[in-house]
């Protein structure tokens, strides 16, 4: 299991920042209303928004994913997310449950910025879903070791 100091270091804060930047030029309520940051092994940040949509609404955590996956490349290292609460407030927004299985499953090694009860600090995505479900981990895992799909049960 991946454990990391849950203190913020200066990256942190800065990716904060960058994610607080974004949502301030995106925000359109009710549309876009979570900017997020993603800060790649390679030092490269990425930045996603949200959409709202009746088909299915996209999150901005899941948006950033995307954008990386683009780069061929799954080494997220630090993942944070801003909303605004009711006080118009930029705050951090801890990833919903659909958002933590797909982290879970795609880069379960990433650096999660939370909001701890009023105490923004770092989570690994085991301690944000501890007993996970684990096949679609799996499935990932033989795709990139180019198993076949026929090979792929489940
Ligand atoms: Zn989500």
């Amino acid at each position: 299991m991946e454990q990391y100091e849950h203190a913020l270091n200066e990256q942190d804060n800065e990716l904060i920042t960058l994610a607080r930047r974004h949502l301030e030029q995106k925000y359109r309520k009710p549309l876009h209303t979570v900017a997020a940051a993603l800060r790649m092994a390679d030092g490269h940040i990425i930045m996603g928004l949200n959409f709202d949509h009746f088909s299915g609404s996209i999150c901005a955590e899941v948006s950033a994913l995307t954008h990386a996956m683009n780069r061929e490349n799954y080494a997220v290292q630090t993942v944070v997310a801003v909303r605004r609460n009711t006080a118009g407030e930029y705050v951090v927004a801890n990833m919903c449950g659909k958002c933590r299985q797909i982290f879970h499953d795609y880069v379960p090694q990433a650096r999660i910025i939370v909001d701890s009860h009023g105490s923004v600090e770092v989570r690994s995505i085991e301690e944000l879903l501890p007993l996970a479900f684990y096949r679609h981990r799996e499935k990932i895992n033989d795709a990139m070791q180019g198993v076949s799909d026929e090979e792929i049960v489940g």
